[in-house]
């Protein structure tokens, strides 16, 4: 079997399993290997039926009592059993498995492990997996087992068996990696390193046979950067752009001065847009280093010079709100450039008026969503795109967008807080500027880390800032009330908080499942001070500017990674007010605490990064990942950073060995590269 068979070709899958495999990304056997697990179980020792415990999975081990019975309805069996041991009995259900009945007739000690939940005041263990008679438990007791990210109709035990198939039955005559490579950098060959990250013994194996596949994937990924990168290079600047007086007049007109950061970045983008080779130009700076107005600064430009330019935002109502902060600078300060609003919400009438405008050159500068690589949205003199956020894209949008000109020049803006050297590795295709530097005009934001019993307190603190005249964002996990999870919900917590507050106090909400229109008008309303609480959930977390905001309480805190916490405190402290952002949490565990703490004692997105990287260190290998940058399958940028660093110069070695891969023992890294980018392989990573 080869890694491109399919995967019918594995016993026990048919045409219905192959269909649920295939929603999850699995079409051939190679696919499979890859499905990696994202963590692993340990088969612990069983415990007494008297030490169980609501909500946990559980083992436990006991003699079968009475008679197996089955009832339920016809559609529903259910198949019920009890298990005693000295301690208790306990009752197990299993659904639509009635023919345990003969099977479990024998009587005789059992071994059961799954959930126990709380049925009418009593423990029972739901579908647990059955070790009978009890020893077979022993085999597993003790060693890892894969658990696998699935997806409606796909179960562990499916994945599992046709993955050992997979493993069994594959025959890896060619590794990816040829041999000296590997050899060199001491990684494991394809086919151990994929059993062991499947079916480990124990955790070195599963750290050695990350080390091999994480190594692969930042490899290729690097490589398929730098291969385009090597294309794109020569690409001479087509576009004529001369300084323009109007550009020093904006500087001046505006409010404030540019900061230092601000005007070095500037003028390495005006010098790039004027030199010989086309702009490709990552911009990077904390959350409210004040990003826009550079951007700005750069579309601004191509406007005068008689070009179009386009931004881009990963929502829509970031994109509204740059738009809209356009508009307005643009009636203040009497230039008369026009800008055009592109989303996918617009009606189809606004959209086809848009698209008409924009192919006729009657607007220069066109910010939106995705709507703005559309097919149907042609340009006429593209000249610079922009992506703001640009960690919410991928590779794939930014290319396509840059597609829509001839060879405009790129500009990413990001407050991905990685660090310079990594940054210069992940983004090799890009130059980097960094903003290292906050306007003057701020004071710093005050935190605080509080239970859930300092809300009353936090209300009133709120009600000072309202009648200062400032405003404040609550942010809750969840946009309705769940069953499942004891979470705070945006809006229960709207409701709830405008009856607390009562009259006098404008309290909304925000999220994600709410139309278009009506985020547009909240949002609106809410930079207007017509609204003085939003409750909402994290669609605010990037972008959003409304300077008098200063407060910020993050419901749950526990629940948000520190990247993404870092974000949603850069909503206030935008202004010249000082700001304050509450985290608070109901939970009580001490690396919450200490993840919090770090928040608390400091407003610098790197440091941050830095911070959550201790934490977290190696030893997060069989937690989940929930940070959210970089998402690749298996490799962490910042915990795995040395792999990077060392994957980056394997790609520098065999590029100059080889710029196009066009050697044998390249010939398997160059099929998978192509493969990939017609797949959008990496989509989702950059
Ligand atoms: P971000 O880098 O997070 O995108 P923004 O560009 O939205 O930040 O800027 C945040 C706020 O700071 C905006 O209200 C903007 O008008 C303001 N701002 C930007 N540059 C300066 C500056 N040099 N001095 C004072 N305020 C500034
Ligand atoms: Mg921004």
């Amino acid at each position: 079997m080869k890694e491109s068979s399919g995967i019918r070709e594995l016993k026990g899958i048919g045409e219905k399993s192959e269909k649920i495999f295939q929603r999850a990304g699995i079409c051939t056997v190679g696919d499979l290997l890859r499905y990696y697990p994202k963590g692993y179980d340990i088969y612990e020792d069983p415990v007494t039926v008297a030490e169980l415990e609501e909500g946990r999975i559980m083992t436990v081990s006991g003699a079968i009592y009475g008679r197996v019975q089955v009832g339920g309805n016809p559609r529903m069996q259910i198949t019920t059993l009890h298990v005693k041991d000295l301690t208790g009995t306990l009752k197990v259900i299993w659904y639509r498995m009635p023919f345990l009945q003969n099977t479990l007739s024998g009587g005789g000690v059992i071994t059961l492990r799954g959930r126990i939940a709380q049925k009418r005041g009593m423990l029972v263990m739901e579908q647990p997996e059955i070790f009978y008679p009890a020893v077979k438990y022993e085999q597993k007791r003790n060693s890892l087992q894969p658990v696998y990210p699935l997806t409606a109709g796909l179960t562990n035990h499916a994945v599992l068996k046709a993955v050992k198939q997979a493993v069994e039955k594959t025959d890896f005559a060619e590794d990816l990696l040829p041999e000296e490579l590997r050899k060199s950098q001491e990684l494991a060959d394809f086919k151990e390193a994929v059993s062991g990250i499947h079916f480990p013994e124990n955790k070195d194996v599963v750290f050695a046979a990350r080390k091999r596949l994480v190594f692969e994937e930042f490899l290729l990924f690097i490589l398929a950067l730098r291969v385009r990168r090597g294309r794109e290079e020569q690409v001479r600047n087509p576009y004529c752009f001369r300084e323009h007086p109007r550009i020093a007049r904006f500087l001046e007109q505006l409010p404030y001065e540019l900061t230092g950061a601000q005007k070095a970045v500037w003028q390495e983008i005006r010098q790039d847009m004027c030199g010989i080779h086309v702009m490709s130009r990552l911009v990077q700076g904390d959350v409210g280093s004040g990003k826009t107005v550079v951007a700005l600064l750069a579309m601004l430009f191509a406007g005068l010079n008689g070009y179009q330019a386009a931004l881009m935002a990963p929502t829509e109502v970031l994109a509204r709100q740059h738009f809209d902060t356009i508009c307005r600078m643009f009636a203040q300060y009497g230039i008369s450039l026009r800008p055009e609003l592109m989303t996918g919400s617009m009606k189809a009438k606004e959209k086809r008026e848009a698209c008409s405008r924009i192919a006729a050159g009657e607007v220069q500068l066109i910010i939106g969503t995705h709507a703005l690589i559309q097919e149907n949205v042609i340009y006429r003199n593209l000249a610079l795109v922009v992506t703001d956020e640009q960690h919410r894209f991928g590779v794939r949008q930014r290319e396509k967008l840059r597609q829509k000109g001839e060879c405009p020049h790129i500009l990413v803006m990001s407050a991905t807080p990685i660090p310079r050297t990594l940054a210069m590795i992940v983004y090799g295709d890009l130059d980097i500027s960094v903003i290292n530097e906050l306007p003057k005009n701020r004071l710093p934001i005050k935190n605080c880390v509080v239970d859930t019993g300092y809300r009353d307190t936090a209300y009133r603190f709120m009600k000072k800032q309202i009648q200062m005249g400032r405003q404040c964002y609550i942010i809750c996990p969840m946009v309705e009330e769940s069953d499942t999870l004891e979470v705070e919900n945006v809006v229960d917590y709207t409701e709830n908080l405008s009856e607390i507050l009562g009259s006098g106090y404008v309290v909304r909400c925000l999220h994600g499942k709410m139309k278009q229109s009506e985020k547009d008008e909240i949002m609106e309303a809410f930079s207007q001070n017509k609204i003085q609480i939003l409750v909402s959930t994290t669609v605010i977390e990037v972008g959003i500017d409304v300077p008098n905001a200063s407060v910020m309480m993050i419901e749950n805190a526990e629940r948000f990674g520190l990247a993404q916490l870092h974000q949603l405190r850069g909503r206030v402290g935008r202004g010249k007010h000082q700001s304050y952002c509450i985290f608070m949490s109901a939970s009580r565990s001490e690396e919450t605490k200490e993840r919090l703490e770090i928040l608390n004692h400091s407003n610098d997105g790197f440091f941050i990064a830095g911070e959550d990287l201790r934490l977290r260190g190696p030893g997060d290998l069989f937690g989940i990942r929930q940070s959210g940058i970089l998402d690749f399958r298996l490799g962490d940028v910042f915990q795995d950073a040395g792999l990077l660093q060392a994957a980056g110069k394997a790609a520098n070695r065999i590029l100059e060995e080889d710029p196009v891969l066009e050697k044998p023992k390249y010939k398997n890294i160059r099929e998978v590269l192509r493969r990939n980018w017609q797949q959008n392989a990496f989509e989702a990573t950059l």
